[in-house]
């Protein structure tokens, strides 16, 4: 890397977050015992042909084992092989291309002439960590030093043995686009506040370009969480700024369709209200969303200026985002599963379609699904007529255990209204304030509170909906100050 970026980005790292605690000389003793139990004497040649050997080799031929494995990923008979068999396919190709050493570098680059973009012009600003005075960075405190830290950020400490207690007006859990705004809002009328973050802080001048360690450190479960099916993969940021810090910052108002639907038919009043049009102006404001973007990225050009893309020097992605009705249920942390509706695979089904239509409109040479049997179409002198029958084709059956030959894997980004506001305790989790029902003085701010999927990017709307409801708070909060 041409700078120096935050070593946790950097990649090449061991893990420093736990010990065992050991001292040294126990540490020896348990390797001499490992070193009984797989002996590195290599000295005779049996032991030694022993040691090369791998279940790479001889005697069942590649080809063969490529066959067994594509009938694992086929066979609707073996369904109950798929599931773990796509999670270490997708675990090994993850950490092949992504991971890399102490010198920030992947061996398998070069021959994929793959380079990092090393373009930093955008990252020459004179700011460093804008939050520094504020924020207690646990991984660099230890036990002793944490309470002086806080107390030197201006809280109010009491401690109780190994518990503290902190003065403030309101605690925000998570620091994403609803937790952000909540912070602004109660902070700037002059509330305590306090943001309790689980990801760690990089600002722009920390960032690395190296997608594996960022993966690592800026998304839930370094990236790799899944349903419990395998059908869908669930992507989400966890780091200081949640998601509005990995996202493609598409900055889309919450289309007035939507509005009217949530204010008829869950009979919210706030998104009829002018208070949470005035909201989306005030976020997009602050935020600076422009429609004067001075350079399009590869796939927006592929969409809007139908640029004819040039053989395989460049691959576009295009996904249909849907808006869906299905639900599904967190057991515990991590445990997910969801359910599509009818109409929903059915729409995905139309928007992939369509993507791939696009793409061949755009002069495609080759085009594909990620279907598990790499369904594609080369595009070059081919009729309409056999465009028409592969788009025919296209299908995206979801999950590995499904029973059926081909199938795909879903991806979610926007994770919505698993805690919704409604009119009554039947209708929602919280109420029109975002409070709950069950306990007062617990609100709610973020994407869960939606009554529904928005069909467009949601930050906008989640972040409109938690200034509207963190205002709120600031208001009541004043009230039961002046008695
Ligand atoms: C890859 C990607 C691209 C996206 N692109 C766009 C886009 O272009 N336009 C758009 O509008 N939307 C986009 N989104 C969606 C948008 O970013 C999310 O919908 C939005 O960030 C959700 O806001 P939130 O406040 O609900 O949660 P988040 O922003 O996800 O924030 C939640 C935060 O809480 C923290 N947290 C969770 N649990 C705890 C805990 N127990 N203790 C402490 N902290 C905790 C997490 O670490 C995280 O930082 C994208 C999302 C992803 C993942």
């Amino acid at each position: 890397m041409g700078r120096q970026c935050h070593p946790l980005l950097r990649g090449g790292i061991t893990e420093t977050k736990y010990s065992d605690g050991l001292p040294p000389s126990e540490t020896e003793a348990l390797n001499a015992i490992c070193e009984v139990l797989l002996p590195p004497d290599q000295s005779n040649p049996d032991i030694q042909s022993f040691y090369k050997s791998s279940g790479a080799q001889y005697p069942v031929p590649h080809k063969r084992r490529e066959r067994v494995l594509q009938m694992w990923m086929k066979h609707w008979l073996l369904t109950p092989i798929r599931l773990p068999f796509v999670f270490l396919k997708f675990i090994c190709l993850f950490i092949f291309f992504t991971q890399v050493g102490e010198d920030s570098k992947n061996p398998a680059w070069k021959a994929m002439d793959y380079n990092v973009d090393i373009d930093e012009s955008w990252n020459d600003g004179p700011e460093r960590r804008l939050l520094d005075q504020g924020i207690v960075e646990t991984m660099s405190e230890t036990e002793s030093t944490f309470a002086d830290c806080l107390r030197r950020k201006g809280l109010q400490v009491t401690e109780n043995g190994s518990l503290y207690k902190i003065q403030c007006d309101v605690v925000i859990v998570g620091s994403g686009c609803g937790g952000g705004v909540a912070a602004a809002v109660l902070s700037g009328a002059g509330l305590k506040v306090i943001v309790l973050e689980k990801g760690n802080y990089f600002t722009k001048t920390d960032y690395s370009s190296l997608e594996g360690p960022s993966m690592n450190e800026m998304y839930e479960a370094g990236g790799i969480l899944a349903t419990l099916d395998g059908k869908m993969m669930v992507l989400a940021g966890s780091t200081v700024g949640g998601g509005s810090a990995v996202n493609w910052s598409a900055c889309i108002k919450t289309p007035d369709s939507v509005l009217k639907e949530w204010a008829a038919n869950h009979k919210l009043s706030l998104f009829s209200s002018i208070e949470f049009v005035s909201a989306m102006n005030k976020v997009c404001d602050r935020i600076g969303v422009t429609d004067k973007c001075l350079k399009e990225g590869f796939q927006n050009q592929v969409c809007v200026k139908k640029t004819r893309i040039i053989k395989y020097a460049r691959t576009a992605h295009l996904f249909a985002m849907i808006r869906d009705s299905g639900s599904g249920e967190v057991k515990s942390e991590g445990r997910i599963s969801y359910n599509l509706s009818k109409p929903d695979k059915e729409n995905i089904k139309i928007g992939l379609r369509r993507c791939l239509r696009i793409l061949i409109a755009a002069g495609a040479e080759e085009v594909g699904t990620h279907q598990s049997d790499g369904q594609r179409l080369k595009c070059k002198c081919i009729t309409e007529n056999e465009v028409e029958e592969f788009l025919d084709s296209v299908v995206a059956p979801e999950g590995p255990k499904s029973l059926v030959e081909k199938w795909t894997t879903y991806c979610s980004a926007h994770q919505i209204g698993s805690c919704r506001m409604g009119v009554s305790e039947k209708e929602g989790a919280v109420d029109e304030n975002g409070e709950s029902w069950d306990a007062s003085g617990l609100f709610v701010c973020d994407s869960s509170v939606l009554p529904g999927a928005v069909g467009v990017n949601p930050m906008i709307t989640i972040q409109s909906t938690s200034y509207c409801i963190s205002n709120k708070i600031a208001e009541m909060l004043q009230k039961q100050r002046d008695g």
